[in-house]
């Protein structure tokens, strides 16, 4: 499957690596397809980087209907190009689809316009270490109308992003507030969807954490403040007394393709690692104890995040001496050696692009 490509006249020049910062640099070009309900999808393409036309009315800009993801081209020390389980990642947008009442993309189309639009596009993909082209397929109602009434008119897009490594100054420990008024989701809600919605719904805590030095949210489940569901945009992981924890999939959680690789890497290494409700009741508990020996959250954009701090009412809880602790240090070690293809890949979690 191949898109009819138009090149982009003017090809940008890739600033250096120091300077690329996250999701503000954009490549040369970007995949289109349209959708309506006569036709279903059409117009599959590749397209110069540039403006969209919408209508004022477009109903994502009034009712939110869209839905994105989130993945990365990663540049190998042979100078190939690698794409990590972007079949999961399409997946995905189709299950976030499924919920919003978006149309869902056809999966052999949308994995062949990722793969056609990073192979066009490779230059974009840095090589200086932790870099790597982040890839960000959205997909939202275009319906020209005012009007509740289903959604008629859809755009898929795809746009590559060349980024500078997250950890320019090391694997840092970061500083989390435990969130006790606003909620993200709820069981039934859109949680375990990547809509736009959900990140409407927590701005106002992740700005009022950042006021206090802190640098995301802890979210507790939205039903009983009881739970711990994610961190900002990241799931979250905790070593207690030798065993790692993580929230269990409830619906109000999204289903991290990091924490998965996590959880599957950890298994193979002979940890135990639970997937369960975990209170906050029950990790203070363990902090108190000496017990809570770790904690981490697990993203693509961070891969590995390690929490040196928690706050829970007021009460700052240290983790590890503000130390990365070992787990987390392997993970991160592990997951990037695979990612980046340093390290083999017996899980065939990776998709070397042109081969
Ligand atoms: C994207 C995201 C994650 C992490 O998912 P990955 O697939 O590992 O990148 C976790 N929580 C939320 C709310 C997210 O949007």
């Amino acid at each position: 499957m191949k898109f009819p490509v138009t090149k982009n006249p003017n090809p940008g020049t890739m600033p250096e690596a120091s300077k690329l910062g996250f999701g503000s640099v954009f490549s040369d070009h970007m995949f289109l397809m349209d959708y309506n309900a006569k036709d279903g999808w059409h117009d599959a393409r590749i397209v110069p980087y540039g403006p969209l036309s919408l209508s004022p009315a477009a109903s994502v800009l009034h009712y939110a209907g869209e839905v994105f993801e989130g993945l990365k081209a990663y540049r190998r020390k042979d100078g190939k190009v690698q794409l990590f389980r972007h079949d999961a990642n399409v997946e995905r947008l189709n299950i976030s689809a499924e919920r919003i009442g978006l149309p869902q993309v056809p999966v052999d189309v949308a994995m062949a316009a990722i793969e056609q639009l990073v192979e066009l596009d490779q230059a974009w993909v840095p090589s200086a270490p932790g870099t790597s082209l982040y890839i960000r397929p959205f997909l939202f109602a275009t319906d020209p109308a005012l009007a509740l009434h289903g959604v008629h008119e859809a755009m898929f897009v795809i746009i590559l992003s060349p980024s500078g490594s997250y950890y320019a100054e090391g694997l840092n420990p970061v500083k989390i507030m435990l969130e006790t008024e606003d909620v993200r989701a709820v069981r039934g809600g859109t949680g375990y969807t990547k809509c736009g919605g959900n990140y409407a719904a927590s701005n106002r805590a992740g700005d009022r954490a950042m006021q206090k030095g802190y640098s995301q949210v802890l979210w507790l489940d939205g039903v009983e403040r009881k739970y711990v569901e994610e961190v900002g945009a990241m799931n979250v992981m905790f070593k207690i007394d030798g065993k790692v924890i993580t929230p269990m999939l409830t619906g109000s959680i999204l289903s991290g393709i990091t924490r998965r690789s996590c959880i599957q890497m950890l298994k193979s290494w002979g940890m135990e690692v639970e997937e369960r409700l975990i209170s906050i009741d029950e990790l203070v508990e363990a902090a108190e104890n000496g017990k809570l020996e770790e904690a981490w959250g697990t993203g693509t954009a961070a891969v590995i995040s390690p929490i040196g701090e928690l706050c829970y009412k007021d009460v700052k809880y240290t983790i590890n001496g503000f130390e990365i602790g070992p787990t987390a240090q392997k993970l991160y070690d592990e997951l990037t050696g695979l990612q980046w293809g340093d390290k083999p890949d017996p899980f065939g979690w990776t998709k070397v692009i042109g081969e």
